[in-house]
């Protein structure tokens, strides 16, 4: 079993450090947070008075944090206290330029290091299922995958250092687009007198599935998993869709691609987040298209 230090104890960190400590490692753990130090606490996670101090006895290195600056900052202060050998992997959700740079600045001093960004949300966080997509070296991959396994249902290898942030932003992007499509086709649905079973039936069957279609329809009494059986409590909530939908496209524009559904989406999103959607999960964008439907 592993020394482990895992910065970022939040929403995400908090049960990914707990799954591990229940899988028999030694997690060391820090956040800025008091609220979530003693939730680790209680989850058996030893709590460091600095992250610097976390990492020092640590052979890996586990970063959840809210953003590429809050990493790039951290990651001088955690490569110069790490031990010889540390890998480190960053789980956050970062620009692809920023999780190059951070793998950049751990070569530079000598460590390995990981991009290895999730999905699957809290509730994957939690249960131990999340997917990781991961970026970096092959002998790297191998050596931090059976620490993943604990926290992931799947891990992904998808290529070099920021390959794991690309693959999480491109999904995501087509995700915001399919699920305004799948609302527009609900709500003109709607107008044209279709009952939500219909549509449903036929869209999940057909050359319209997806995902946001089959297992998150934003309409109630389709399917179990969608939080429109639950007044569009996240889930997946707005405010971290336009974020990974700001991240699509300022990769879109750093490498010129063309990803005009993607931006639309980003501005839609932004537009219901500043309207009363922030604190909903992504599908209640619906209600914004009915209200501009009527
Ligand atoms: P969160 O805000 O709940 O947790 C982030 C934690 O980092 C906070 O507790 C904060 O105090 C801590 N932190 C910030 N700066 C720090 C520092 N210098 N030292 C120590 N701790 C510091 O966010 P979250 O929901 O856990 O998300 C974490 C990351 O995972 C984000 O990049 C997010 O985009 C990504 N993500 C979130 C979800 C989700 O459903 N919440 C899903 C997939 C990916």
């Amino acid at each position: 079993m592993a020394v482990i230090g895992f910065i970022g104890l939040g929403n995400m960190g908090g049960p990914m450090a707990a799954n591990l400590v229940t899988a028999g490692h030694e997690v060391h753990g820090f956040d800025l947070v008091p609220a979530a130090l003693e939730a680790a606490t209680a989850a058996g996670v030893t709590v460091a008075d600095s992250a610097a101090a976390a990492v020092r006895d640590a052979e890996f290195v586990i970063t959840m944090l809210p953003s590429g600056k809050h990493v790039l900052g951290l990651y001088a202060d955690l490569l110069a206290a790490a031990k010889a050998d540390a890998l480190f992997i960053d789980s956050s959700t970062i620009d692809v330029a920023d999780a190059r740079q951070a793998a950049e600045a751990a070569a530079t001093a000598g460590f390995p290091a990981l991009d290895a960004p999730v999905s699957g949300g809290v509730g994957g966080a939690a249960a131990g299922t999340l997917t990781f997509m991961v970026g970096g070296g092959d002998a790297d991959f191998e050596r931090a995958k059976p620490v993943l396994d604990i926290m992931g249902g799947k891990v992904i290898h998808c290529g070099q250092a920021g390959a794991g942030q690309a693959a999480k932003i491109c999904n995501n992007m087509l995700l915001g687009i399919t699920m305004i499509g799948t609302c527009e086709a609900f709500v003109l649905g709607e107008k044209l007198g279709l009952t939500h079973r219909a549509l449903f039936d036929v869209m999940a069957v057909s050359s319209g599935q997806s995902w946001s279609v089959t297992t998150y329809a934003p309409v109630p009494e389709v399917v179990p998993a969608s939080p429109a059986n639950r007044d569009y409590q996240p889930g997946f909530a707005v405010p971290l869709m336009l974020k990974d939908l700001d991240l699509a496209k300022n990769a879109a524009e750093a490498n010129a691609v063309y990803t005009e559904l993607g931006k639309q989406a980003a501005e839609l999103y932004r537009r219901f987040s500043e309207n009363g959607g922030s604190g909903l999960d992504f599908s209640a964008i619906i209600n914004d298209i009915r209200e501009r439907s009527k």
